[in-house]
């Protein structure tokens, strides 16, 4: 039998420079995590190209390919088979993978087909061509089945000449990015709602490590309200590792600004205690930034004014990665990253218990800062702070 090893293809990191070794090997670490529950494995690199090798038959080599199309930093991965960098055993290697993959497509008529070598050992006595000419040719030759279309095959043939070779046949598309932890940390503000965890992966993606605050209005809000929050980090951990969720209980403050303030500027108001709370997680934590899933102008609360507003109560960057994009978009997103199924189970948000029936979209910074006021919000984020829960979520 052929040993087996994974391929994975890096995309940005490779540009960099004098750091790339301390991304490439943030991205094993990440790998490594990633594929802990699917056996024993060695994990090397070299030339942009990441390996996993199984150390045995045990590892469940399909697992980890699922749990690498996630892992930052990855552009596509291919199941591979590994033999010496010898003529006749690359051939006879061919072989079995054309093989494998006819028997996989169900043994179809008339397959289009081409070979196409990479060479990275220049010691190899044959130019890549001539190895594809050959090889390909040769399977011409003895499957009724295969046609030569170098332009529009159905099957692509790939042999990469290395130490060793490895042959494979597919592609596998993954998330592309940098590696998570490479670029800091930050904290974001995770509702039930479909954008928020969408902002995460966005972040993620861009190798910034996570954690999450949520406010939570019991019994305004449902415990399962709750849980569909954890769920929902989980999904988003998938990709960015372990992420530690903060509960802030939070009924308190809606409550009292439902009491002492005006109606129409309570959403703004709400917003700049969430905000001012985040950012004392987020210190917490060592974050550098916080996140949310706002979106210029899809409600009251995110018109520009009103973020304006927001905004201002928090004296740390705010990163809002969807600011530009239509819901739709969105919503795409969400399908992608697997995270819309349990955004749209049908449970409340404290943003929407305490909305008012006419909030106001164009607030000014003076109105609602006068109107804060008139409630102690410094001692109940204090009580709130205080008797957060903190649950890891992976
Ligand atoms: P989402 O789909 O993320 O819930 P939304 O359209 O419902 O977004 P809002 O409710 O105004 O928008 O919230 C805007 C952003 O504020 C959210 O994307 C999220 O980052 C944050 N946010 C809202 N509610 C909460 C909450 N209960 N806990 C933590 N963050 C929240
Ligand atoms: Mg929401």
């Amino acid at each position: 039998m052929y040993r087996k090893v994974i391929i994975a293809r890096i995309g940005e990191i490779a540009l960099k420079g004098l750091n790339r070794s301390k991304f490439e090997q943030r991205l094993a670490r990440n790998m490594r995590q990633a594929t802990s529950d699917c056996g024993p494995a060695n994990i090397r690199w070299s030339q942009s190209r990441f390996y996993v090798e199984p150390e045995n038959d045990s590892y469940n080599i399909e697992l980890a390919m699922k749990r690498l199309t996630k892992v930052f930093g990855i552009v596509s991965i291919s199941l591979a088979y590994e033999i010496e960098s010898e003529f006749d055993k690359i051939k006879e290697l061919s072989y079995f993978v054309m093989n494998n993959k006819l028997e996989a497509m169900g043994n179809p008529k008339n397959v289009r087909f081409k070979v196409e070598t990479k060479r990275g050992l220049k010691s190899f006595p044959m130019q890549s061509l001539q190895v594809s000419s050959e090889i390909g040719g040769s399977l011409d030759d003895d499957y009724e089945c295969l046609i030569v279309d170098v332009h529009n095959p159905d099957i692509t043939l790939f042999i990469e000449l290395r130490e060793n070779t490895y042959v494979y046949t597919d592609i596998v598309k993954a998330c592309g990015g940098m590696p998570v932890g490479s670029n800091g940390k930050a904290c974001l503000l995770l509702s039930g709602g479909i954008d928020s965890p969408v902002a995460g992966y966005m972040i993620g993606k861009r190798g910034v490590n996570l954690c999450a605050v949520h406010f939570y209005s019991y019994p305004y809000t449902s415990e399962r309200a709750k849980e569909k929050v954890i769920e929902l980090a989980k999904l988003v951990a998938k990709y960015t590792g372990t992420i530690k969720l903060a509960v802030v209980p939070f009924t308190d403050i809606q409550l009292a600004i439902d009491e002492n303030c005006r109606s129409e500027l309570s959403t703004v108001i709400m917003r700049r205690s969430m905000m001012r709370i985040a950012c004392r997680v987020a210190r917490i934590n060592g974050c550098s930034a916080i996140i949310t899933g706002e979106a210029v102008g899809q409600v009251a609360s995110q018109t520009m004014q009103a973020i304006y507003c927001t905004n201002e109560a928090c004296d740390m960057p705010v990163y809002r990665p969807l600011i530009g994009m239509d819901k739709m978009e969105v919503v795409a997103i969400a399908q992608d990253i697997g995270t819309f199924e349990t955004s749209i189970l049908p449970y409340e948000d404290c943003c929407t218990v305490f909305t008012p029936k006419h909030p106001k979209t164009k607030p000014s910074l003076k109105e609602v800062v006068e109107e804060e006021e008139k409630y102690n919000y410094k001692e109940l984020e204090n009580i709130a702070v205080e008797n957060i829960e903190v649950i890891s979520c992976s």
